[in-house]
């Protein structure tokens, strides 16, 4: 006998991509994305925010760039609450779409309180690059290489995180409207 307790509104366990964490430990965490795998810990909200995420009272909330500008805006007027937010966010960007801006990372720190983590998924939902704890940079996950949309400069120097491979390095300063950062980097 079952008992159906989903409304659709989360993907089934086990279906899906796995959601790559930024940290270490298995924390309570919110993905305002579809197609990510649930897990223990990882939850899905394919349709962004709701007042489902707010009573899980994720640790760790991950969403599409524009979703967490949304949702950091009605945190900053009060209109939503997120005191459980102990660990991280994760900002999903993608080619074609807006790149995360030293603006963004400001606003998110204030409103959040929690490090920013930036993870840069393909068109069809793929994490490709993800940033290290030591911010500098997105590391280009195995297999990854050859994608050519990625937003900035490919360095292959050592992270100070320790980890070996290539990173995409973003511009200090991304908030000025260049999608193809790569042609513009020779001028300086
Ligand atoms: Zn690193």
């Amino acid at each position: 006998m079952r008992i159906r307790i989903l409304l659709g509104r989360r993907s089934r366990v086990g279906d899906g991509r796995p959601f790559l964490s930024p940290i270490p430990v298995s924390v309570r965490t919110a993905v305002l994305s579809p197609g990510f795998a649930e897990t223990d810990w990882v939850h899905v909200f394919a349709d962004g925010w709701s007042r489902e995420v707010e009573e899980l009272e994720p640790e760790l909330l991950a969403a599409p760039l524009l979703e967490l500008r949304r949702v950091a805006a009605r945190a900053a007027e009060r209109r939503i609450a997120l005191p459980s937010l102990g660990y991280a966010v994760v900002a999903f960007t993608g080619a074609g779409q807006p790149v995360l801006a030293d603006r963004d990372r400001d606003f998110f720190w204030r409103v959040f309180q929690v490090p920013l983590f930036e993870q840069f998924l393909s068109p069809t939902g793929q994490t490709l690059a993800a940033e290290c704890d030591a911010h500098q940079g997105l590391h280009i996950l195995p297999g990854h290489a050859g994608f050519t949309g990625f937003p900035g400069i490919i360095d292959t120097a050592r992270c100070a995180c320790g980890q070996p491979g290539a990173r995409i390095v973003v511009p200090l300063n991304a908030a000025a409207p260049r999608p193809q950062v790569m042609a513009a980097a020779a001028g300086d």
